[in-house]
């Protein structure tokens, strides 16, 4: 799919981000809520540095594209989201940490409130900063993680002056079950946030993660808050995936051995050859976040060819099945496809019998990364 840049010349794995792919699913979906008629705006997630796949080059990419809003997880990852796309608006989930409002103000981050205490802890703030701040409030509606308890919102809708001195940027809620359309839950939470929006008059909403996003129009409010689905993962599991493939992994072989049968091959012999086999040893491990479980049942792609991952994963080496395959196909020096249009992390996550999330997000750190397409 790609050759190696010069740079990536002594890299064993090359990770392949296609920030073109990024800025089109980010459209593909502000699009397709757009199509009711109504202004509704399109956020990106970028907890997590972006999924783990950089959220530098994908926030500076997505504010060209006239996306103006990011959520994080952590303060830190606001502070360098920060950096990268400087006029942003940049939320952070996790909420208001103790003694963390200097620093809010200073690097201009929006603390989504998790509870009444830190609703009047950022009150303090503005009053002590003497300006009024940006707050979101993020009520629980059925998660029972961060958020208001229905309690608070209760109290918080009778009384707004908690709220004096914030601007209410944004009321949101986290959906619980958005990937499967047809539980009830989604309904259920549907209903309590509209009662709680419809009681704070004036605010904007947001409810739909990605998934959220196809449950249909009723989900959309004013802003939308995908992650995954910008990173290619299926947001409708079950149907076809409307999402443009995203990330890449490749990485080298580096021997190929020809053995016996009833040879045991990597630690533990965890996988014996039934025939004389060929194994080809590739330049990806645990460390790279190529994960344990996918030992005797991940797959690479070699050419056109699957082949079949065997024994153990190790640290920095797995060991591939590759008799069948044309021998030519299979050098010292070139690539295996790990994650790619050919096996998509949907796919890897399956057979590690987890989410693509965790697929992405356990991405190692010592791949060489290459951003494909316009890079601002
Ligand atoms: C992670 C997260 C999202 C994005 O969810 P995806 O399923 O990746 O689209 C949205 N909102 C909140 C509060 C989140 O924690």
């Amino acid at each position: 799919m790609m050759s190696p840049n010069p740079d990536a010349r002594l890299a064993s794995a090359i990770l392949t981000v296609d920030l073109d792919a990024i800025a089109a699913n980010w459209r593909y979906l502000r699009d397709l809520a757009r199509a009711s008629g109504r202004p509704v705006d399109c956020g990106a997630v970028l907890k997590a540095d972006g999924y783990g796949l950089g959220a530098p080059p994908i926030a500076r990419r997505l504010f060209a594209e006239g996306c103006r809003h990011f959520f994080v997880a952590h303060p830190d990852e606001g502070a360098a989201l920060r950096v990268a796309v400087p006029e942003a608006w940049i939320c952070v989930l996790n909420g208001l940490p103790p003694g963390g409002d200097s620093d809010f103000v200073e690097l201009g981050l929006v603390p989504a409130l998790n509870d009444l205490a830190q609703v009047s802890a950022w009150r303090s703030s503005a009053q002590r900063f003497a300006r009024p701040l940006d707050a979101v409030i993020h009520i629980d509606t059925g998660m029972n993680r961060l958020g208001l308890t229905a309690e608070e919102a209760t109290l918080l809708v009778n009384d707004r002056m908690r709220l004096r001195g914030l601007r209410l940027a944004l009321l949101m809620s986290h959906l619980v079950s958005s990937e499967k359309p047809a539980d009830p839950v989604n309904r259920e939470q549907l209903e309590r946030f509209r009662t709680f929006v419809s009681r704070m008059p004036g605010a904007p909403a947001s409810l739909a993660n990605s998934s959220g996003v196809f449950l249909g129009t009723d989900f959309h409010f004013d802003l939308m808050r995908p992650g995954a689905a910008l990173y290619g993962i299926n947001p409708t599991p079950g149907a076809a995936n409307p999402m443009r493939h995203v990330a890449t992994l490749q990485a080298r072989i580096l021997q190929v051995r020809q053995i016996d049968a009833m040879t045991g091959v990597g630690y533990n012999h965890d996988w014996r050859s039934a025939r004389p086999s060929r194994i080809a040893v590739v330049a990806v491990g645990y460390a790279d976040g190529y994960l344990r479980s996918l030992g005797n049942r991940g797959e690479v792609v070699i050419g056109n060819h699957m082949a079949r991952v065997v024994g153990r994963v190790s640290m920095d080496l797995i060991t591939v099945d590759v008799t069948d395959l044309p021998p030519s196909s299979v050098q010292p020096g070139t690539f295996a496809e790990v994650i790619g249009p050919s096996q998509t992390a949907d796919q890897v996550a399956e057979k590690a019998r987890t989410n693509s999330y965790e697929i992405l997000t356990s991405l190692g750190r010592r791949y060489h990364r290459a951003y494909a397409g316009v890079t601002p």
